[in-house]
């Protein structure tokens, strides 16, 4: 009846229903300047929790640059990012009486990092370690867990992508996919909130990208959160939930995998027929 759909609605409310309908990331109006080339010009971006959001565009588009800013890599020139409602980079304070932004130091926004997990196109293995001790690298001597459990989660997290066998093999050893799973696996072992793909297949040989996507498709079916910068419009298609397409430093378009089959924009139609 009427009154009991109130009555759940307000009990889902209290009851942490709120928070899976809290945004993961939130982007509101962000832009970004290097000197005086501004490089988003106003990018807003809503990714719920257990999503996949899939980012496309041409290259110089700002793709990496919006990465990079919801992992500080680089600061905002204006616009904020929240992560689960948490401010990004800043502490609101009032002074005087007026609201204004605070930066956090450095302490404060390694700690907002770590909730993200990133993976790059090249996948920056230290390359005298093994896939092991790569993975167990971050956990041992940033979250200063003891050797014996980050081993046991870093095989956990190899085997996860498929690299059980090849756990004391050197980079040099690997495959391009395999040296990117663990790439993976190393930003899994710090158990992030979310995690952020660029280009991730983008170095690989054309063989090698399935495997890559693979491992990416079974952590988005297990519940991850992700931003995915990618050119891989079949993967896209296939796990995106949300599809936003960048041109020139601005969401040109955005919506479900649907608008693969019904793009609206004229510079996403150029775009797919270029790609596909
Ligand atoms: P995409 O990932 O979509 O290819 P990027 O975010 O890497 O685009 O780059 C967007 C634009 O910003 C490009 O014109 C690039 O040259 C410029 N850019 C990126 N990083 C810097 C930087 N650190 N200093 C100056 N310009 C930069
Ligand atoms: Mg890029």
């Amino acid at each position: 009846s009427f009154d009991d759909a109130q009555i759940d609605s307000s009990d889902s409310g209290q009851a942490g229903g709120a928070e899976s309908f809290r945004p993961a990331v939130q982007a509101v109006g962000v832009q970004k300047s290097f000197g005086s080339l501004q490089v988003l010009k106003g990018v807003d971006m809503t990714v719920m929790p257990g999503t996949v959001t899939v980012i496309l565009g041409p290259s110089g588009s700002g793709k990496s640059t919006f990465l990079r800013l919801i992992n500080q890599l680089e600061t905002i020139s204006a616009g904020t990012i929240t992560i689960d409602g948490e401010l990004i980079g800043f502490r609101p304070v009032t002074k005087h009486g007026e609201q204004c932004l605070q930066a956090l130091n450095e302490k404060e926004i390694a700690r907002q990092r770590e909730r993200l997990g990133m993976v790059f196109q090249r996948f920056n293995l230290f390359p005298h370690k093994t896939a092991l001790e790569n993975v167990m690298e971050a956990p041992v001597h940033v979250a200063k867990e003891s050797r014996s459990k980050a081993r046991e989660e870093a095989i956990a997290e190899l085997t996860r992508v498929g690299l059980a066998e090849r756990l004391d093999y050197y980079p040099s050893q690997l495959s391009g996919g395999q040296q990117q799973r663990v790439a993976i696996a190393r930003a899994l072992a710090m158990h992030p909130e979310i995690m952020l793909f660029d280009e991730p297949t983008s170095a690989l040989d054309p063989e090698l990208v399935g495997e890559v996507l693979g491992v990416m498709r079974s952590l988005a079916d297990g519940g991850m959160t992700m931003i995915v910068v990618t050119h891989e419009v079949g993967f896209a298609r296939e796990v995106g939930d949300q599809i936003v397409f960048m041109d020139g430093g601005v969401v040109v378009e955005k919506g479900g995998p649907e608008i693969f089959d019904n793009p609206k924009e004229p510079r996403f139609k150029d775009f797919l027929n270029h790609v596909l």
